[in-house]
């Protein structure tokens, strides 16, 4: 990976025309260090966020050794880039002969389900295979309700009442049991894990079996940005939230049990950004060289506002507008798909534009990874930079907006 000293100097050295990932190894080493310091269990990271084997490898050597997995891919991912970390397989519907894979090939001993036909599944490839039911944990994960930026619970998740009954059952097979949550991705407010934990506290009062784990799941928050005519959103932040947790564990009477966590986006988002460049500026409209289809998918569904920087073209001698006025932008993204379009602008000075680039900050998590191969536009340069986002002189000139542009 090339070095550069900023996303900047990158830019202006390189003058990319596709998109360029910046990555700042020493900020995912600080922000998982920072995790596992604040949480009083073991930290999972979670797989599907960022996969990039450079990513996993960072975290790994930041002292994570344990991974949320969910495929074959992913479990291939992590013993490439980790090979002695355990791995939790926490995806609650799983094929039947992934869970061959998981027991058989990569000696995987934990598993969620929300479904007494999963354990079916479970059940007969351990007795396929001839293992003790002992030795293996079956997390039920319990639907929870909340405040996140992505609500998963009207996916996955046992209602209070059937997670007893699913406890009961694989603790008469032999399972050891765990409970797990996962409250949603970006929460809003810290209190989504306390109403969890009573959840929780609640069906293992029913259940009166002998539970070897709780899993809190992710949903920690990463820092974005918002609309400068507004006040900041109120969102926690993720030491924050691990402060209130740890009373909340205490409070529930769950400090006694081994707790685990599986943060994605708090641990990887600051760690990326993304340089694109302006194709072309039509009116307040900008046209740039990535989009949904591509690194910015997670933005367009209008729940995220990401931090934008303004980097200039030396080259460019004249421009109109005040530099010092930040105005929105609506922005079209490289596909030829008339949805390629954010639901939110960048809010840039008037003057940017055609052949200027865009740092887009705190894109590490969820933007490599949903990456499509739409109409041949696949960003797939990473470069390493020595300054993160946030740490380069001078706050981000502007940053998305909260509100939906009209057009
Ligand atoms: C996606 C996912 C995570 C990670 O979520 P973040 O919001 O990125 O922290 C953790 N656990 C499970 C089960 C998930 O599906």
């Amino acid at each position: 990976m090339d070095l550069y000293e900023s996303a900047r100097a990158m830019a202006l050295a390189l003058r990319p025309d596709q998109s360029i990932y910046c990555f700042h190894p020493k900020m995912l080493t600080r922000d998982a260090k920072a995790f596992v310091e604040g949480f009083s269990g073991k930290t999972a990271y979670a797989v599907k966020t960022n996969g990039e084997p450079f990513v996993l490898k960072t975290v790994a050597e930041a002292g994570i050794t344990c991974f949320d997995v969910a495929s074959p891919a992913e479990f291939a991912a992590v013993r490439a880039a980790a090979p002695n970390a355990e791995m939790l397989y926490m995806h609650p519907v799983k094929a039947q002969s992934d869970i061959r894979l998981a027991l058989e090939t990569y000696g995987i001993r934990t598993l969620a389900l929300d479904h007494e036909d999963e354990v079916a599944k479970i059940l007969r490839i351990v007795r396929a295979l001839d293992l003790n039911p002992g030795d293996i944990t079956l997390f039920v994960r319990i639907a929870t309700k909340g405040h996140a930026a992505y609500e998963l619970s009207r996916k996955f998740g046992a209602a209070p009442g059937h997670a007893v009954e699913l406890l009961q059952r694989i603790d008469r097979i032999g399972f050891k049991c765990g409970l797990c949550f996962h409250v949603g991705s970006q929460i809003e407010e810290a209190e989504t894990y306390e109403r969890a934990l009573a959840s929780a506290d609640w069906v293992r009062g029913r259940a009166g079996v002998e539970l070897a784990g709780l899993d809190l799941g992710g949903g920690f928050p990463a820092e974005y940005g918002h609309d400068p005519r507004r006040k900041a959103p109120p969102t926690p932040s993720t030491a924050a939230i691990l402060r209130t947790l740890k009373s909340d564990i205490v409070e529930w009477g769950f400090d006694g049990l081994p707790l685990v966590a599986e943060p994605g986006r708090a641990i990887c988002a600051r760690s990326i950004s993304l340089v694109v460049r302006v194709l072309l500026k039509k009116g307040r409209r900008l046209y740039i060289n990535d989009g949904i289809w591509s690194s910015l998918s997670d933005s367009w569904t209008g729940k995220i506002t990401l931090p934008a920087r303004h980097i200039p073209d030396p080259a460019r001698r004249r421009r109109n507008g005040d530099p010092s006025k930040i105005v929105p932008f609506k922005v079209c993204g490289a596909t030829c798909d008339s949805v390629d379009i954010l639901s939110r602008p960048f809010w840039l000075p008037e003057t940017v534009d055609t052949g200027d680039w865009i740092e887009i900050g705190h894109i590490g998590a969820y933007s490599l990874a949903l990456r499509t191969h739409f109409n041949g536009f696949y960003p797939d340069t990473i470069v390493e930079v020595e300054t993160a986002f946030h740490e380069e002189e001078g706050a981000p000139e502007s940053f998305a907006s909260i509100e939906t542009m009209a057009d």
